[in-house]
């Protein structure tokens, strides 16, 4: 009787082990691998001269002046990282933006400074409006449902407050009852505040359409939006065509999921949306087909490489988009996934270099070829 041929395959006669033996034979057969050239650093950019100010919840990474930035390039260009993305902490913020799309806006003088003193590192420029709006949100905002402007949605609130603050006032004295009607009050001001904005998504692409223009004259060699407003790309694409950067690329957050991993970015960016959440504009961390959607909408506006952030979470978005489109694919390994890690192993819970490189090597076997990652300089170094 004939055999399956497949049976001639299995134990005794395959062993996998035989592979794994020793390092050299699992060098030989590995399947992924890290190089520094696959990394970006992210740097946090802020006034004044001399500055760097570790960020409390992710240790070894900085708000950076513009003098330290450029050390700071140095040193990632020296270890072989091609490059780095640029995030702005401006000295006032409004509600236009105005710090993002100066000309002498921080990010646009930063870049200005490394272009010239680190000519061969890849300038990445984020482009949001959440760091540099008073309000912290990615876009416009404008009234919601009712005609009442935000400004006088902020008015009444606050003068409804000073009633209640005035009547909270010997809550010791009071009863339980009243005690409660107060706190009650006080929760249906903040709701009211709440349902009475909007993200203005066409207003806002004229601003982010503004900023990347404005990053690309200080020297950004790629533009990276990162606000989830619908058609943004294509109105990049046009006004850095119009203003004839027609050779800058676009790098686009395309599938940017509305996650809790972003905490520690809000204290190192200073963006934490003052009232409601980004739900309205980044996506449900539950959609996988909508996720194509948005990469495919945005390529088809002119995105050259598409992101998809935050990272680990997400592994199954990577390696759904790798498979799908044709495009050069990054991937955002987080603030809050940087955090875990160095809050773990600052505990002597887990390894931390092995436990680095397990994750960042996730990122790649799932598809993505480019790693938004702050462990870039570490990982690089390990890697040398
Ligand atoms: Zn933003």
């Amino acid at each position: 009787m004939l055999r399956n041929p497949w049976c001639l395959m299995s134990f005794p006669v395959t062993r996998l082990r035989r592979l794994r033996r020793t390092d050299q034979l699992r060098n030989l057969v590995r399947e992924t691998r890290l190089t520094p050239d696959a990394f970006v650093y992210p740097m946090f950019v802020c006034p004044g001269e001399g500055v760097r100010k570790e960020i409390r919840s992710m240790p070894g990474v900085c708000n950076l002046s513009v003098d330290e930035a450029v050390k700071e390039a140095q040193e990632v260009r020296s270890l072989g990282i091609p490059s780095v993305i640029l995030f702005g902490l401006p000295d006032k913020k409004d509600e236009v933006a105005a710090g993002a799309w100066a000309d002498d806006g921080i990010v646009q003088q930063a870049a200005r400074a490394m272009k010239r003193e680190v000519p061969d590192l890849i300038l990445m420029g984020d482009v949001c409006l959440c760091e540099y709006m008073s309000h912290g949100h990615c876009g416009v905002v404008k009234p919601g449902s009712t005609p009442q402007s935000l400004g006088a949605a902020a008015r009444d609130a606050l003068s409804a407050r000073q009633g209640v603050v005035a009547r909270s006032r010997g809550l010791a004295v009071r009863s339980r009852e009243e005690k409660e009607k107060v706190i009650d009050e006080l929760a249906s001001i903040v709701a009211s505040v709440v349902s009475k904005f909007e993200i203005d998504n066409d207003a806002s692409l004229e601003l982010l359409a503004r900023t990347s223009v404005s990053l690309t004259r200080a020297g950004i060699d790629i533009i990276a939006p990162s606000d989830m407003m619908d058609g943004r790309v294509a109105a990049i694409r046009a006004a850095l065509d119009e203003a004839s950067f027609i050779n800058t690329p676009i790098l686009s957050y395309a599938a940017k999921f509305a996650s809790g991993f972003y905490g520690p970015f809000r204290e190192a960016a200073d963006s934490a949306p003052q009232f409601g959440d980004r739900r309205s504009y980044q996506m449900d961390g539950a959609n996988l087909r909508e996720a194509m959607r948005e990469i495919e909408l945005d390529i088809e506006e002119g995105a050259d490489m598409i992101m998809v952030k935050p990272a680990m979470p997400y592994l199954d978005v990577i390696a759904a988009a790798r498979d799908r489109f044709d495009v050069p694919l990054a991937a955002y390994q987080v603030s809050g996934e940087y955090a875990m890690i160095e809050a773990a192993a600052s505990n002597g819970w887990i390894e931390r270099d092995r436990v680095m490189m397990e994750a960042l090597l996730s990122i790649r076997r799932a598809g993505a070829s480019i790693i938004l990652t702050y462990h870039a300089k570490d990982a690089a170094r390990l890697l040398a």
